[in-house]
Order: C-alpha cells, then structure tokens, then sequence
C-alpha cells in the first residue's frame, strides 16, 4: 500500500485563519467590528485554557472579544440575564458559553436563550434542526473542521460510506448530519452498538469522537481508509504525560489511506471554524440590520 497522507490541521486552520482575516478586514471597511462575547462560569481548569485560546485568537484574526467570568455558584437566572443583555446588544456578533457548567446551572435552558443568529457553537436547536434539514446555518465548529479536513484531503464523499464513531451532540450527531449533507452514507456508532469493530471495518471514511484512548486500532479499519480522530485523551506513558487520540495511531497507520494525527489534527480546526462562525455571524447581522434599515427607510433614487 501506499504512504498514508498525514492530513496537517495545523496547515488547514491556518489556511481557514487566512480566510477569516481577509473578511474580518472587509467588515471593518463597513465599519463593523466582529466582535465574540465569552461566558465562563465557574474556575474549571480545562476551560480556563480554552477560553483564553479562543480569546488569544480572536484578537491575532482581529475580532474584538468580551470576557466574561461568572463565578461558580452563579445562578441560572443571573447567566440568562447577561446572555439576554449580550443578545441585545448589537455590537455583539457572536454570544459562546463555555462548557461544561457547573452542575446546579440549567446547561440546556442556558444554550436555547443565546439568539441562534449569534450562536457560533451552533448548538441551539434552530441551528440543530436547521443543519439537520440541510440549510446553512451555524454549525458546530468541531465537525465543521473534520468534513473541512476531508475535503482537504481530496476525498470525494459522494456516495462513499462514513461511521462516525461516538453520537454526542457536540461531535458525533452533528458530524453525521454534515456527512448526510455531503452525501454521505451514514452510520453513527455508540456505546450500545453491537460489534462495532466489524461495522466499523465496512467504513471508507472513519470519525473517531468517542474519548477513549487508542481503542481503535487497525482490526477497525478497512485498508485504505480514511481516518479523522476527534479524540483528546491524556495518558500517562512511562511517567510522561501526552495527548493521544481514539484511535491506535501506529497501528492505524499501516491499514489507512489518510489520517489525522493528535495532537496537530482535529484540534486546531476548532477555534478556526469558531473564528470563521463569529464572522459569518457578523456579517449575516449586518445585511439583516441594511435590509431592515431600507425596508424601513427606502433610499430614494
Ligand atoms: P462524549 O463523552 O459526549 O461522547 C462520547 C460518545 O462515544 C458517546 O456518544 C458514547 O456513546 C460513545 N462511546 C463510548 N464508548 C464507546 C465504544 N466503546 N464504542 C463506540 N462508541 C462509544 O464525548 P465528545 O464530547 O463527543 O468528545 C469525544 C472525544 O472528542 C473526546 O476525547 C473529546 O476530548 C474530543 N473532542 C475534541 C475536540 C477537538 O477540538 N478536537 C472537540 C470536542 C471533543
């Protein structure tokens, strides 16, 4: 067989990165700053990090962001004012709420008051509903950046058959219902599958969002195909700590035609699709707002 592609999401986000500042410039010549609001309940260390990752990015695309840092007995009611005050306010284009929250908080009431036209997660259920019936709207930034990273790697899904492998509704629903979209023949794997490794072996392309380390290893895997490993594990090896994937990289590597690696995979597409949602967002507001301004106000010609 082959050399197996190694697909670089470091390269891919860059390359959707670039995209996002050339239209970030273009909105600032209409005199719209895109700008991100951040709610961060609570002192989880994890999400510590990834709010201050997508802060530091948003500022290097050129997106104005607002923190915010709520403490952990926060209330539901006191985080539903501050999105209904951020909903409100125009000059915010995209409203993201950390996740997870702390327990007591009501996650799903909390998710369905952010205004779906500032929802750059793309969790709320119009934007749910809306990707499940094929229509553009802000989809999840994850599985956004795999179907990105496959068709990157110049595969052509129509008609090809995809197992995604997890059904989260972060990653795996979502990413099932992208892969539809592309034409996909779809087959969603869980917890309660019943043999899935011999499922899994029917697949050409293969997502991994399950957040169990290497369970995936060549007996998956059909020869020649192609692998995107969503998972983020911490292990320890030997003592020394490092990030591994679901899937069994060494072992998978002789089976695949083309395969993520973790970490420099999956992970950076993240914040880039969260980037380029923040400026879709922006911009859809702002020929919402023009078209609204000459329904009401026609300029006169
Ligand atoms: P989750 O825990 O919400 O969902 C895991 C899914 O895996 C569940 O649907 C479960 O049914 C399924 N599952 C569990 N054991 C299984 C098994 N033995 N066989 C088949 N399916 C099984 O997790 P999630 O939020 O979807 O995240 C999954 C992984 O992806 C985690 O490692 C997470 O860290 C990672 N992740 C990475 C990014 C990124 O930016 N790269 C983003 C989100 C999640």
């Amino acid at each position: 067989m082959n050399t197996p592609l190694l697909i670089d999401g470091k390269a891919a986000a860059t390359r959707v990165l670039q995209q996002v500042r050339e239209d970030v410039a273009s909105l600032y010549e209409q005199a719209i700053e895109p700008t991100l609001a951040v709610i961060l309940v609570g002192n989880d260390p994890a999400s510590q990090v990834y709010v201050r990752n997508k802060v530091l990015r948003a500022e290097e695309v050129g997106i104005r962001s607002l923190e915010h840092r709520l403490p952990s007995d926060t209330t539901t009611e006191h985080l539903l004012q501050l999105i209904d005050h951020l909903n409100a306010d125009r000059s915010v284009h995209g409203v993201l709420l950390q996740l997870p929250l702390p327990a007591h908080i009501d996650e799903l009431r909390a998710l369905q008051a952010i205004n779906p036209d500032k929802d750059v997660d793309g969790f709320h259920s119009d934007n749910v509903g809306g990707l499940s019936q094929g229509r553009a709207v802000l989809a999840p930034c994850t599985p956004s950046g795999c179907l990105y990273l496959l068709k990157q790697a110049c595969v052509d899904l129509r008609g090809k058959h995809a197992v995604v492998i997890g059904r989260s509704n972060i990653v795996g629903k979502p990413m099932a219902a992208l892969l539809l979209q592309a034409d996909c023949s779809v087959t969603v794997l869980h917890s309660r599958s019943q043999d899935p490794q011999a499922l899994c072996r029917q697949a050409d392309i293969v997502i991994a969002a399950v957040g169990r380390p290497r369970l995936i290893d060549a007996g998956w895997l059909k020869p020649g195909a192609v692998v995107i490993d969503v998972g983020i594990n911490r292990i320890d090896d030997n003592g020394r700590s490092r990030l591994v994937g679901d899937v069994d990289f060494d072992s998978a590597l002789n089976r695949v035609a083309a395969i993520t690696p973790v970490p420099g995979g999956v992970g950076p597409m993240t914040i880039a699709f969260l980037m380029k949602n923040t400026v879709t967002a922006a911009l859809n507001q702002s020929q919402a707002q023009r078209s609204l301004s000459e329904a009401v106000c026609p300029s006169i010609s």
